[in-house]
């Protein structure tokens, strides 16, 4: 719903997030390198076989010819193996040969053995060090490199040994009472919640006095980087407890009970530093729901920690001043158990900033920057909808860079504009390395999507329209500034939304009579909204005002992650053909509108492919001008 403002950007901006390359378990150095082993046991195999007489391997008949022929002196037998020594001696040595030969079924044998007078014996099988090595060592050495191969990649908890049952180092109590409520904005309900929280942590006892009752645990849920953790960070600032911090991932080790031990351990230091505040990050690692599909390797693991988490909130008494703070950014996956009262059962929404509450944000992030007079971080702000606190933090950060590396004295509007367009779409490439031809053909599916969004009765202005490439698979992006915040959307503005969407695909149709791969996420796009406007918004008049599928869609963070299907496959197909009616309606009208304005779509495009980015004014130059 709350997708009113929209840039058309061929892909979303990723994040990616640098980690450094982990090396190959044969690159290890020490006394785990794979190398170790491998010589270990050629050493000890080489050292077997010296020791060891030299044997002839025969055949079970060549052992009966030379027993026939009287040639053996003696032999051992064992098992099912016959050894022995011949009374033929090697031509170079002088020595007896010796043999050996598998025995077959044979119940003649010590019949034979007597007739020729040969000496016998027999033991019992006794292979004692290639069973140690071949039962034991090899499949173990086997398991142990797997297990450390695959604790590696599961997050390097591979062959911590040592570590077993003992905290990871971090789990320390950190007083740290410079971030405080001043540092987070945007966030002001989350706030005053958390204030309630931070009066009792200042004085629990005062509290009770007057009824008050805590809560044991708050959750904090909303998408990355909207300052969940900068909040918990900041109650702890401001009550001035310790704050342990903890991440849901740390609990998880490749060894059962671990992670266990770890939630005791943690909630005993807690309640000895009492009035504290346990902070546990990405609670969704370990409260996930129970009894999903096994992940390898720490399924039970993460039901044990879990378990033990719910049996330590249970337990603890909040009259000592224990509370536990979490966060999450998918409430939806966490184990119903978390929620129940007397845990995790205040919940907090830490949403994306609105206008004001971004300005707010920017103000905090540019306190210490140097900015020209002519700055406004208003329009900044109105620039960059949906961006969350770290993006905008990421913003103030980038505009610095750019500002200091063209060796100004203060970081002005255009060092904001890249900074933002950074953001948005990653690093800006240096060189153009679109190829002219490819130029041509975005600059007109630019401008088809440009061209559209002016003329629809509804479209929000264009603000940007740029064929300049920016990381990977955004090749040219059309930015829409919305005039002010919306939160609900007609009928007629979905409509000319896909049309918008569909505007640079069209607009390569008509201009060169075939397409291309460019339009893909655009297509995505409007077939969403198309497809939500049928199921969910019942605005399909073939359909009727009603639902269709149940989304399970997370309440804070607006992201779906699943559909139960409550309509018959009649009703699905009926969705299909209405959903294709509309697409194809939509693009009809927009294949019409752009021929009947092609004079302007070729001025644009024309302009476009000379500048590469258009503002708003250059935009509606070219298109009022009719
Ligand atoms: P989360 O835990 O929700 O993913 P963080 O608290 O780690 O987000 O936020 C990362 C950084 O982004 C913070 O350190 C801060 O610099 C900035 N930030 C995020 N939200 C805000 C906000 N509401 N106000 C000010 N800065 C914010
Ligand atoms: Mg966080
Ligand atoms: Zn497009």
């Amino acid at each position: 719903m709350k997708k009113a403002n929209f840039n058309i950007n061929h892909k979303e901006p990723e994040i990616h997030v640098n980690k450094p390359p982990e090396k190959k378990l044969w690159q290890k150095q020490g006394p785990f390198s794979i190398w170790y082993f491998v010589v270990m046991f050629l050493l000890f195999y080489f050292f077997q076989s010296m020791v060891q007489v030299k044997k002839e391997q025969i055949p079970y008949s060549q052992f009966q010819k030379y027993l026939n022929a009287s040639q053996i002196s003696e032999c051992v037998i064992r098992g099912n193996t016959i050894s022995g020594m011949l009374k033929l001696t090697d031509s170079k040595t002088g020595k007896p040969r010796h043999f050996i030969t598998v025995r077959l079924r044979d119940d003649r044998l010590v019949k034979d053995l007597n007739q020729h007078g040969v000496k016998y014996s027999a033991t019992v099988e006794s292979h004692f060090l290639s069973n140690l090595i071949f039962e034991w060592i090899v499949p173990f050495g086997i398991i142990f490199l797997l297990w450390g191969y695959l604790g590696k990649k599961m997050g390097g908890m591979g062959m911590n040994f040592m570590n077993i049952g003992k905290n990871k180092a971090h789990i320390h109590a950190e007083t740290d009472k410079s971030v405080t409520f001043k540092d987070a904005a945007g966030v002001d309900e989350a706030k005053q919640e958390l204030g309630e929280v931070i009066e009792f942590l200042r004085n629990p006892d005062h509290f009770q006095r007057l009824g008050g009752h805590m809560p044991k645990g708050v959750l904090l849920v909303g998408p990355p980087g909207t300052g969940k953790t900068l909040l918990a960070r900041a109650v702890s600032g401001e009550a001035g407890v310790p704050f342990f911090n903890i991440s849901g991932s740390d609990f998880i080790e490749m060894f059962v009970g671990v992670g266990a031990a770890r939630v005791r351990d943690l909630f005993e230091q807690a309640r000895a530093k009492a009035p504290c505040i346990i902070f546990i990050d990405e609670l969704d690692a370990i409260g996930r729901q129970r009894g999903g599909p096994v992940v390898m390797g720490g399924h039970d693991e993460r039901e044990q920690t879990l378990n033990q988490l719910l049996v330590e909130m249970d337990g603890f008494d909040t009259s000592k001043g224990v509370v536990v703070i979490s966060a999450t950014n998918r409430p939806d996956v966490l184990d119903k158990a978390l929620l129940r009262p007397g845990r995790f059962d205040r919940q907090i929404v830490v949403d994306k900033p609105d206008l004001q509450g971004r300005i707010e944000i920017l103000k905090i992030h540019t306190r210490d920057l140097k900015l020209a007079s002519n700055v406004n971080l208003e329009i900044v702000a109105k620039r960059t909808p949906g961006f969350v606190g770290a993006d905008l933090a990421n913003v103030a950060n980038e505009a610095a860079i750019l500002g200091a590396r063209k060796n100004r004295d203060a970081i002005t509007t255009a060092d904001f504009e890249a900074a933002i367009d950074r953001v948005i779409a990653g690093p800006e490439k240096k060189k153009n390395t679109l190829g002219q031809e490819e130029k041509h053909r975005v600059s007109y599916h630019e401008s088809g999507h440009t061209l559209v969004a002016e003329l629809v009765p509804t479209g929000e202005p264009v603000h940007k329209v740029s064929i300049i490439p920016r990381g990977i698979g955004a090749l040219g992006y059309t930015l829409q500034l919305p005039e002010k915040e919306k939160f609900l959307v007609t009928k007629n503005e979905l409509l000319d939304q896909i049309a918008i969407l569909l505007g640079g695909r069209a607009a390569e149709e008509i201009v060169f009579g075939d397409v291309s791969t460019g339009a893909q996420n655009d297509l995505e796009r409007a077939s969403e909204v198309a497809r939500n406007m049928v199921c969910s918004y019942g605005m399909s008049e073939k359909m009727g005002p009603l639902t269709f599928g149940k989304k399970q869609t997370s309440l804070f963070l607006g992201t779906e992650y699943g559909e139960e299907k409550n309509y018959s496959e009649e009703t699905a197909r009926a969705i299909d053909t209405e959903v294709k009616v509309l697409i194809t309606t939509s693009h009809k009208r927009v294949s019409k509108l752009i021929q009947e304005h092609r004079v302007l779509l070729d001025a644009l495009a024309a302009k476009l492919e000379e500048k590469e980015v258009l503002s708003g004014e250059e935009v509606s130059a070219i298109v009022k001008r009719s």
